[in-house]
């Protein structure tokens, strides 16, 4: 039998994650399996939840990344934070905001979304209306919109919800690692995020952190989380003093994220953001010059995102494949509501490079023909 991974091709990732991945993190993957529980393992997940918590702006002991994608983030801050009937607010511009409305309604939560248009940014003063008019156990947004390449004003909203009871739940899955995240000056209880986007570590962990507020709010809980396999109040016994199993922790996956955040640390963030703001730049520059035009307006544009408007008459689909197999690039295309009508081009993480967008440029010249 022929052994496919042979024949993996390299692949220029910029769609909307997985992101490229840099050889130390490879490499980090393949290093010897330890034992869970082996004391030098728990070393490197000290360390580990020592650098999620400065990649995220928290000192929240509960710091730590959940075994599975960033849904498996999503549906732990839901599971273990939501309670039968409670009253909660999801601020909505796309897929994502769509999908945490499905997970907090499937844990019988009385959701109530709060829309704004696809491709456009969640605007404060509507919030503020909303929160005079009702009280909410939980509200809820995403920092950064994959669907659309919008960036939601987290830090407004959490100033509106300074003082209140509300936890407020954030998805950071696209954002962390791309541009600041200030979990703490930002009032947020709940932050969840992914490893295959701006942290370019492949897929399988999702970095999660809770509060003091929301640890209270799991403590108090009136029944147990309804989900074993994501309780966090289980999941906290083996991360924290006590190293109690609950279930086998991901051990190569772990050393990948040390890795992909050490990588980070190295080249220091600040530098990291501004790659990805020169990136942006250099490809919206590009897109521009060939008449292109991006779908949201500048102000609330995402670096790492990019909707850029398929051109009428032009068969977004067979572009995206030729740039695949004639150039090796994967680009992204529209979801919902933008299916047909956009590309998402990412620019997350290790892929954020002069070199990255120049070549995209120059390969969707010719695909298009401009
Ligand atoms: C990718 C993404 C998710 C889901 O993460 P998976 O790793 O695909 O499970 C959630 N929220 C946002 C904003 C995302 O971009």
């Amino acid at each position: 039998m022929k052994n496919l991974l042979e024949n993996i091709e390299e692949i220029l990732l910029m769609g909307p994650g997985p992101s490229c991945v840099p050889p130390q993190v490879y490499k980090a993957l393949s290093q010897k399996t330890l034992g869970h529980l082996d004391p030098y393992f728990l070393m490197i997940m000290d360390e580990l939840m020592e650098m999620l918590r400065r990649i995220m702006n928290t000192k929240n002991k509960l710091t730590i990344p959940i075994s599975g994608t960033g849904s498996a983030g999503m549906e732990a801050c839901f599971v273990n934070l939501v309670e039968p009937g409670d009253k909660v607010l999801i601020i909505t511009n796309g897929v994502f905001g769509m999908r945490m409305q499905d997970v907090a309604g499937r844990l019988g939560a009385k959701v109530d979304a709060l829309e704004f248009t696809w491709g456009t940014p969640a605007v404060p003063e509507a919030i503020e209306k909303k929160l005079r008019q009702d009280s909410y156990k939980i509200v809820a947004v995403v920092h950064a919109e994959t669907s659309t390449g919008v960036k939601n004003p987290v830090a407004e909203i959490g100033a509106l919800l300074k003082g209140s009871d509300a936890i407020y739940l954030v998805d950071t899955v696209t954002s962390l690692g791309g541009i600041e995240v200030m979990m703490d000056a930002w009032n947020i209880d709940a932050l969840y995020s992914g490893t295959q986007k701006c942290l370019s570590c492949p897929p399988g962990l999702a970095p999660l952190s809770f509060s003091e507020k929301a640890m209270a709010k799991l403590n108090g809980r009136k029944t147990k989380v309804p989900n074993w396999y994501l309780d966090i109040s289980l999941i906290a016994n083996y991360w924290g003093k006590n190293r109690v199993y609950h279930h086998t922790a991901p051990v190569n996956m772990i050393y990948g994220l040390y890795e992909a955040l050490y990588v980070i640390f190295e080249e220091k963030l600040e530098n990291v953001f501004k790659r990805h703001m020169e990136s942006y730049r250099a490809l919206v520059d590009g897109l521009k010059n060939m008449g292109l035009k991006m779908l949201v307006e500048e102000p609330y544009r995402l670096p790492m995102l990019n909707a850029v408007s398929v051109p009428d008459g032009v068969d977004e689909k067979a572009v995206r494949q030729r740039l695949r197999s004639e150039f090796k690039i994967e680009i992204g295309a529209g979801l919902g509501p933008l299916a047909g009508k956009i590309w998402r081009v990412g620019l997350m993480g290790h892929t954020a490079r002069r070199e990255n967008v120049e070549r995209f440029l120059a390969a969707l010249k010719k695909v298009i023909g401009k």
